[in-house]
C-alpha cells in the first residue's frame, strides 16, 4: 500500500488536518491542502449566498467580462497549471495543456452563448390565451456545488463550473483528493480577476468534504465521478430533496465496419484506449469489428500499441496511474479476461506494474468478463470480432453504461450512431463530441443523467421562470368567475373543432372557426 492509498480513505472531521497530494510517477508529495470540515463546507456556502446576489444582478453582460477576463489569466499562466496538473495526475505536459486549453474554449463559448441560450424569450400563447403576451427566461438557482474527478482535474469540472458561473450562479468546487492543488489554482486565479466576491470557492478534502457538500444545502450538485459514488451523492442529496446532475463511469464501445478506414480506425482506438493511460470516461475500453476486415484491423492495431508506451521519460506517450489504487482493479479485469480463454496480443499480465500500465490489446474475452462490463478505467482494450453490425450495435448496447461511444463506417457511421444507447457518438473520429463546446455532454444507465456543456449545460444550473403578461382585456375571460355558461359553449366548440378529428385529419383547419360555420351551416356537424 502506497503513502497515498493509506492516506485516501481516512477522512477527518478535525479542524486543522491537512491532505497531501503526490506526484504518482515518484510518490512524492506535491503539497499539502486542508481537510475542510462540514462546518467550513457551510460557512463557504453562507459566503457563496452572499456572492451570488451581485454575480446574478450584473447581468450576461457584466458576467462575460469577469469570465472573459478569468479566460485571459488562466490563458496567459497555462503553463503554471500544466504544470500542477503534470504533478498531481503525472499525465505529461501535452496532455494537460490540452485538457487546459479545450477548459478555456468552453469559458468562452459560456460568455458568448448564455445570453442568448437563457435569455428571455417570446412564446406563442395559444389560441384560448391570445390576449397574454408569454415569455420564459432561465434564472440561476444561487449556489451550485461542483464535486470532481481527478483524470480531467481541469476540463472535467470546467464543463460544470464555467456553465454555473455563466448562468449567474456562485460556486463550490470540491476537486478530487488527488487534485486538490488543481482545484485550488483554478479558485486562486478567478480570485484575481474578482477579489471582492467569493464566485469560486474551493473545499478540499476526502469523500467527507464531499458529503458535507451535499448535505450542506446548496441548490444544485454537479457531480463527476464514479457511478458507485454516484449513487451515494444522489442518497445524501435526497435528504434535502437537492437536485442532482451526476457524470459517472462509462465502458464506450467502438464500432469498425467494414468500408471504415481500418488506418484511423486502429489509430483512433489506440489513443482512445491507452492516452491518459486509460483514464478517461469516454475512453474506448471496446472494439466490435466486422469479421472481413477483424485481421486488418488487429494487424494495426497492435502494431500502434507496440509503439506506444507509458512513463515518466519525454519520449512516453503516457503517465502512470494517477491512483494507484486503480491498479488493482486493472489486474484484475486482465487475470480475469486471461483466465476466461482471452489472449493478449499486446501486453497482457505482465504490463501492470507498480506505477505504470503498459498497453494492452486483448481478444476472444467473453462478453460476460469484467474487462468487458465494468470499467477499467486503464490502457487496455478488448477487441471482438462479429458477423455483422447489427450484432455490433446489440453488443455494444447490451452493458450497463451510456457515456460515449465511436463508430467508424465510410457509409453508415451516422444510421449507426443513432442506434448506439450512449449519450454521445463520434463517427469516424473518438472523443471528438467532448471537444464541442456547444454540444451537450452526458449519458444514460450507470453513466447517469443531466447534461453539461452547451445550451442544454447552462440551463441545467438554471430554472425555468414562465411570465405571463395581460395585453387587452379578452373577449371571453375564461379566468374567472364571470365566465358565462355561453362561453363554456364556445369553448367546448372551439376545442372540437380543433382538435376532435386530430386523428382524421392531415392537418388542423387553418380558420378553425370559419370552417366550423360554414359545415354548421351546411348541416354536416352535429
Ligand atoms: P470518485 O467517485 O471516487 O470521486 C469523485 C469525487 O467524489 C471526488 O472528488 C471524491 O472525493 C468525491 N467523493 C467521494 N465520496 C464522496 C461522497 N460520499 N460524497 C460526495 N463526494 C464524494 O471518482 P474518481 O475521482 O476516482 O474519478 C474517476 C471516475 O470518474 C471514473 O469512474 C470516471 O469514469 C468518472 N468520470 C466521469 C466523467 C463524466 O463526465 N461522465 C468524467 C471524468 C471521470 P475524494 O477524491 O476525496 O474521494
Amino acid at each position: 500500500m502506497t503513502q497515498l492509498d493509506e492516506t485516501r480513505s481516512s477522512a477527518a472531521d478535525v479542524p486543522g488536518d491537512v491532505l497531501s497530494s503526490f506526484d504518482p510517477a515518484t510518490g512524492d508529495v506535491v503539497g499539502t491542502h486542508p481537510v475542510h470540515t462540514a462546518a467550513e463546507v457551510e460557512a463557504a456556502l453562507t459566503r457563496a449566498r452572499a456572492a451570488s446576489g451581485w454575480w446574478a444582478g450584473l447581468g450576461f453582460e457584466g458576467r462575460a467580462e469577469v469570465l472573459d477576463q478569468w479566460r485571459g489569466v488562466i490563458a496567459r499562466r497555462t503553463a503554471q497549471l500544466v504544470d500542477v496538473v503534470h504533478r498531481e495526475t503525472g499525465k505529461p505536459h501535452g496532455d494537460a495543456q490540452l485538457e487546459v486549453a479545450l477548459a478555456i474554449d468552453h469559458l468562452a463559448w459560456v460568455s458568448k452563448h448564455a445570453q442568448k441560450t437563457l435569455g428571455r424569450s417570446r412564446v406563442s400563447p395559444g389560441l384560448l390565451m391570445a390576449n397574454q403576451a408569454a415569455s420564459v427566461e432561465y434564472l440561476p438557482l444561487g449556489v451550485v456545488g461542483v464535486i470532481g474527478p481527478w483524470n480531467y482535474p481541469v476540463f472535467t469540472p470546467m464543463g460544470s463550473i464555467a456553465y454555473a458561473l455563466g448562468a449567474g450562479n456562485t460556486v463550490i468546487f470540491k476537486p478530487s483528493e488527488l487534485t486538490p492543488g488543481v482545484g485550488t489554482w483554478l479558485a486562486d486565479s478567478l480570485r484575481e480577476v474578482s477579489p471582492d466576491h467569493d464566485l469560486l470557492q474551493v473545499v478540499t478534502g476526502y469523500g467527507d468534504t464531499g458529503a458535507a457538500l451535499c448535505r450542506a444545502g446548496v441548490d444544485k450538485i454537479a457531480f463527476t465521478g464514479s457511478t458507485a459514488t454516484g449513487k451515494r451523492v444522489m442518497a445524501a442529496c435526497a435528504e434535502r430533496l437537492t437536485p442532482v446532475v451526476i457524470e459517472a463511469g462509462g465502458k464506450d464501445a467502438m464500432l469498425v465496419d467494414h468500408d471504415a478506414d481500418i488506418a484511423a480506425a486502429a489509430d483512433a482506438a489506440a489513443w482512445g484506449a491507452f492516452s491518459n493511460a486509460g483514464q478517461t470516461c469516454t475512453g474506448i475500453e471496446r472494439v466490435y469489428v466486422h469479421e472481413q476486415v477483424a485481421d486488418a484491423f488487429l494487424e494495426a492495431l497492435t502494431r500502434r500499441a507496440r509503439d506506444v508506451h507509458a512513463g515518466s521519460d519525454a519520449e512516453a506517450q503516457y503517465g502512470p496511474m494517477t491512483m494507484p489504487s486503480q491498479l488493482d482493479v486493472v489486474r484484475r479485469h486482465v487475470g480475469d479476461a486471461l483466465e476466461r480463454g482471452g489472449r493478449a496480443l499486446v501486453g497482457g499480465a505482465e504490463a501492470v506494474g507498480d506505477r505504470f500500465v503498459q498497453p494492452t490489446v486483448l481478444v476472444d474475452v467473453p462478453e460476460d468478463s469484467e474487462a468487458v462490463c465494468e470499467e477499467t478505467f486503464g490502457p487496455t482494450v478488448t477487441v471482438r470480432r462479429v458477423r455483422s453490425m447489427d450484432e455490433a450495435v446489440e453488443l455494444a448496447n447490451a452493458g450497463r453504461y451510456g457515456l460515449g461511444s465511436s463508430v467508424f463506417s465510410a457509409e453508415r457511421g451516422e444510421e449507426l450512431a443513432r442506434r448506439l444507447r450512449t449519450g454521445m457518438t463520434s463517427v469516424n473520429a473518438v472523443i471528438a463530441f467532448a471537444a464541442v463546446p456547444g454540444l451537450p455532454f452526458g449519458g444514460v444507465g450507470d453513466s447517469g443523467f443531466g447534461r453539461i456543456h452547451g445550451p442544454d449545460g447552462l440551463r441545467e444550473f438554471t430554472f425555468a421562470k414562465a411570465v405571463t403578461r395581460t395585453r387587452f382585456k379578452p373577449p371571453m375571460n375564461l379566468t374567472s368567475f364571470e365566465r358565462t355558461p355561453q362561453q363554456d359553449t364556445t369553448v367546448a366548440t372551439m376545442l372540437l373543432a380543433l382538435h376532435g378529428r386530430a386523428t382524421q385529419l392531415p392537418k388542423l383547419p387553418r380558420r378553425p372557426l370559419r370552417a366550423l360555420r360554414t359545415r354548421r351551416s351546411r348541416g354536416g356537424e352535429r
